[in-house]
């Protein structure tokens, strides 16, 4: 399937979570199995080099957990705060309104390992910067990120590229 066929199955939904914002709705992407393997298989060959994926909490874990799978490399869960039953490291990061909290084992880190990113959307970036840097805290290497969807009017894809970051985009809404 194209980039193009791929980008028909998000599903947009307006006013979600509030007035103003368009949220690009992956779930019907999902539901399409030619359409999820694709994505997969598109975000599989941009990490290409990886020895570990991470994904972040929620629809990260979708996507990166099937990579994972696919490339047969360890999956590492990045967690909001409170959820991982062991010892943890986090790293704060700034939202539109407030604070969030990323954490993760730093055991399930090998040192200089190279760990690849993957999420669903990548908007203004906050997650991923603040993803990459707890994982170069416990140790690994982060040279890739990947998404299926960019919205690159929130200029996230610079501010990964300024912590030297590389970044891949299945598709991109305006
Ligand atoms: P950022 O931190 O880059 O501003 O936002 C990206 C994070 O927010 C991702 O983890 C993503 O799951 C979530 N997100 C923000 N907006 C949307 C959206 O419109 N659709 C989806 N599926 N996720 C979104």
């Amino acid at each position: 399937m194209s980039p193009d066929d791929l980008k028909d199955l998000v599903r947009t939904i307006p006013d979600f979570p509030k007035a103003g914002i368009q949220f690009r709705d992956i779930t019907t992407l999902l539901g399409h199995g030619d359409g999820f393997a694709a994505s997969v298989e598109w975000l599989a060959q941009a990490v290409e080099g990886a020895e570990a994926i991470a994904g972040m909490e929620a629809r990260g874990f979708i996507f990166g957990a099937a990579v994972a799978a696919r490339l047969r490399l360890p999956f590492l869960p990045i967690r909001k705060p409170g959820k991982l039953p062991c010892a943890v490291i986090g790293v704060d990061y700034e939202l539109e309104y407030g604070l969030d909290r990323l954490e993760m084992d730093p055991l399930a880190v090998a040192e200089g390992q190279k760990v690849a990113i993957v999420d669903d959307l990548l908007a203004t970036g906050g997650t991923a910067l603040a993803a990459t840097e707890l994982l170069r805290k416990a140790g690994a290497r982060v040279e890739d990120a990947a998404f299926v969807i960019d919205l690159p009017d929130l200029g996230g894809s610079g501010k990964l590229t300024r912590q030297e970051v590389a970044v891949h985009t299945l598709m991109g809404f305006e």
